[in-house]
């Protein structure tokens, strides 16, 4: 096995998370001669090659004979199709990686017919710009190297946290995966109710989405403090924000969110 730095990876399907992956990695200093992008699409290999001077080809299973690492990018009601060709191959001594939402690692070994050492692992949509949350589950047998090579591949995207169970996964896709659209609803809300204060929904929008970066960035720069302390600090009493987070609690906001968020734990307990 080539040394972590060296190791060749191919990606089976080129689209969106693997373009940001390969970007990640590319701008991280791993050398592209050593990436290798799988997919049906010549366009979308010709602009991969292009912007980043990787390799390119159509073909699955040549990607797959010449690679270390095999990155499973397709989508997961095509994982079986495409997993079924690759089951030919002998793929001991090569690590797999999935990012596929909701396809097991039992799935993956059944449909590549042989044990292999295999990461599974949930990125979510912000990946696309470099600021992802992605969960990763190895198995036991995974190897320490295989790991941390993993790790760093999924951290060209964004940030990474080890799981050590796979149903944890679901517990990611509760917080990180589908938590960005909680967001979006939540600044949607507020917009919303700026505009029918006379806000323009321009303005009401810069001003919102601004917040939620800073808010972000005071959490993130400050771990500190708990989210309750950070928020205490903003909250004068007798203030507006805490007329505005007493309505919030009134209201009980906690309740929503914990019924929201284990609602989406038992979707994708029912979709796996
Ligand atoms: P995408 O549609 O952009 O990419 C899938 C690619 O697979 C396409 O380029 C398609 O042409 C290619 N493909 C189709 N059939 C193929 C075959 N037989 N062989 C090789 N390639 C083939 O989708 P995406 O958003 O990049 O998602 C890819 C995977 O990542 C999915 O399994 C998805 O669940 C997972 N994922 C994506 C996100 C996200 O934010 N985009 C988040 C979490 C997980």
């Amino acid at each position: 096995m080539a040394d972590n730095s060296q190791r060749r990876i191919a990606f089976i399907g080129a689209g969106n998370m693997a373009r940001s992956i390969i970007s990640g990695l590319v701008s991280n200093g791993y050398p592209a001669d050593r990436i290798i992008a799988a997919n049906p699409s010549q366009p979308k290999l010709d602009a991969l090659a292009a912007d980043f001077a990787i390799q390119s080809t159509n073909d699955n299973l040549l990607a797959c004979q010449q690679a270390d690492v095999i990155v499973l990018g397709v989508k997961p009601q095509l994982m079986a199709q495409v997993c079924e060709p690759l089951s030919a191959l002998d793929l001991s001594g090569k690590l797999v990686l999935s990012i596929a939402a909701g396809v097991t690692c039992d799935s993956l070994q059944r449909y590549l017919k042989q044990a292999i050492s295999l990461v599974r692992t949930m990125p979510n949509t912000p990946s696309l710009l470099g600021l992802g949350m992605t969960g990763l589950y190895a198995e036991a047998s995974v190897a320490e190297a295989d790991r941390a090579f993993a790790g760093q591949l999924m951290a060209a995207v964004g940030e990474i946290i080890w799981l050590a169970q796979e149903s944890d996964i679901d517990q990611v896709i509760a917080c990180a995966g589908s938590s960005p659209a909680y967001f979006f609803l939540f600044m949607e809300a507020m917009q919303q109710a700026a505009v029918k204060m006379g806000v323009t929904t321009e303005d009401a929008r810069a001003m919102i989405q601004q917040a939620a970066i800073g808010a972000a960035a005071m959490a993130k720069q400050n771990p500190q403090w708990s989210l309750a302390e950070l928020r205490t600090q903003v909250t004068s009493k007798g203030g507006t924000t805490a007329k505005a987070i007493e309505t919030f609690e009134q209201q009980d906001l906690r309740a929503s969110v914990d019924d929201a968020m284990n609602a989406a734990v038992k979707r994708a307990q029912e979709m796996a």
